[in-house]
């Protein structure tokens, strides 16, 4: 049984993340997507609402599980069992930071492998904090997001 594991804060899930789980769900036999709780961050929504988006969005993917965790996130791996990590790559900033955290990782747990997948070619350019700062002022995020998360984050801006 080959698990493996999307960790990330999924402050919302956008279309861009949605494009790599549909991708690494066919690599495994179970990915599970762990939103990571950082308590250095206040998210716009909250953990239980992330999970719910979450749940909603990848239910049309059978073998895709949604938790959540905080804590080092190799214990994580290793507490589920799983043999991978999954990350996307979508510019050259993000392959600077990846590499540095997979040192980290190769530091801490040599163990676990981490997978990087491209970013879809329309994807590449969407990213939560950018979601937000769009929807924020009203502008269009349709088809950058899940539909289910367009509603939820039209919501939460509609007084500002
Ligand atoms: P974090 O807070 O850990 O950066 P994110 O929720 O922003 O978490 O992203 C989680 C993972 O999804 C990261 O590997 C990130 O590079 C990847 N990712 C984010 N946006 C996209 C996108 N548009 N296309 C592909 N991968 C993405």
């Amino acid at each position: 049984m080959r698990i493996g594991v999307c960790s990330g804060s999924f402050d919302p899930v956008t279309s861009g993340h949605l494009n790599i789980f549909e991708r690494a769900a066919k690599l495994f036999d179970t990915l599970i997507i762990a939103v990571f709780c950082n308590p250095n961050k206040k998210p716009l929504f909250t953990m239980e609402e992330r999970v719910e988006m979450l749940k909603e969005a990848t239910a049309h993917i059978p073998n895709i599980r949604i938790d959540a965790f905080s804590g080092l996130l190799a214990d994580y791996v290793r507490e589920q069992g799983a043999c991978a990590i999954v990350r996307g790559l979508r510019t050259s900033t993000d392959f600077e930071y990846e590499m540095q955290r997979d040192l980290f990782m190769q530091h801490a747990a040599s163990d676990i492998e981490t997978v990087y997948l491209m970013a879809g070619g329309q994807y590449s350019f969407v990213s939560s904090s950018g979601i937000k700062e769009m929807a924020k002022f009203h502008g269009p995020i349709k088809g950058l997001v899940p539909a289910n998360v367009e509603q939820r984050i039209i919501e939460k801006y509609k007084n500002d």
